[in-house]
């Protein structure tokens, strides 16, 4: 039998990039409960069917309040309908799940993550962070300036915890910054960090790409966490 459905309503809807909004979502008598980097399913209906996507929260467990930025593909189904909702509007959800999870935030971590493959990796910097164990290193790619999400936020948590670097790279535009891809500029965040584990989140081709150069580094295979679900051909529009 399928499990329960979580009723949730819209309270709170921002841009967080040109294509990107943010939706906060509150639960009727629901505290979530999911591990930080699992993800949930958002349930709509089209042509009269059930539909299923899933979203992995920005925000971390132990409230009645979930957080999802949501990047809107033009012919789209789920995201399209997730950015035409507003306040007060009914977002059915499916419980969390999933295996991109934080293992151990005790020890020093490689967070790398493309496009709305930031999300899990904001959940899981909390309690990283809280945990105040290891050093963590973000690096996060995008094609533009314009295109980052939750930069004056992560810019304060790296001010804020000496424990952790966030760099950001962009594929699409010339700056005082990194540019090319994340995968690019792994070997320097590997030197920072002693024996890490890598969560990796984003284009399928970087998730591979940076799986590969992480163990040809020398990072063993059960220390790498990933999960690939952004096209590069739509995040190049
Ligand atoms: C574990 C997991 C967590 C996810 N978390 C997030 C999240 O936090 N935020 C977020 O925005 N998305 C996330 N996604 C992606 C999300 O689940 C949907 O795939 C996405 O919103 C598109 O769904 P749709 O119904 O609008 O498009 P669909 O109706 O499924 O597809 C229609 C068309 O849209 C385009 N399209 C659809 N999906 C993609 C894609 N992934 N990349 C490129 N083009 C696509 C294609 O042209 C496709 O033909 C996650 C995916 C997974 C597997």
């Amino acid at each position: 039998m399928a499990p329960p459905l979580i009723e949730t309503t819209v309270v709170g809807t921002y841009p967080l990039a040109p294509r990107v909004q943010q939706l906060v979502l509150r639960a009727d008598d629901h505290t979530f409960s999911h591990e930080p980097g699992q993800h949930v399913n958002v349930r709509m209906e089209a042509d009269g069917s059930p539909v299923y996507r899933p979203y992995s929260p920005v925000s971390g467990p132990g409230t009645e309040t979930l957080v999802l930025a949501v990047k809107r593909y033009d012919n789209g189904t789920c995201s399209v309908w997730l950015h035409e909702r507003s306040v007060g509007d009914p977002v059915p959800l499916m419980p969390p799940s999933g295996n991109l999870q934080l293992r151990d935030p005790t020890r020093d971590a490689l967070f790398l993550a493309t496009g709305t493959g930031l999300t899990p990796m904001l959940s899981m910097l909390t309690p990283y962070l809280r945990a105040e164990g290891g050093h963590a290193t973000l690096l996060y790619g995008e094609r533009t300036q314009a295109d980052l999400m939750y930069r004056a936020m992560l810019d304060r948590l790296a001010a804020t915890y000496p424990s952790l670097s966030v760099t950001y790279v962009l594929s699409g535009e010339a700056w005082d910054g990194p540019t090319g891809h994340v995968q690019d500029h792994l070997a320097p965040a590997l030197d920072r960090l002693d024996a890490p584990h890598a969560y990796a989140c984003g284009v399928p081709e970087m998730v591979v790409d940076t799986n590969t150069a992480l163990q040809d580094a020398g990072v063993p295979a059960d220390h790498i966490l990933t999960e690939g679900w952004e096209e590069g051909a739509v995040a190049d529009d």
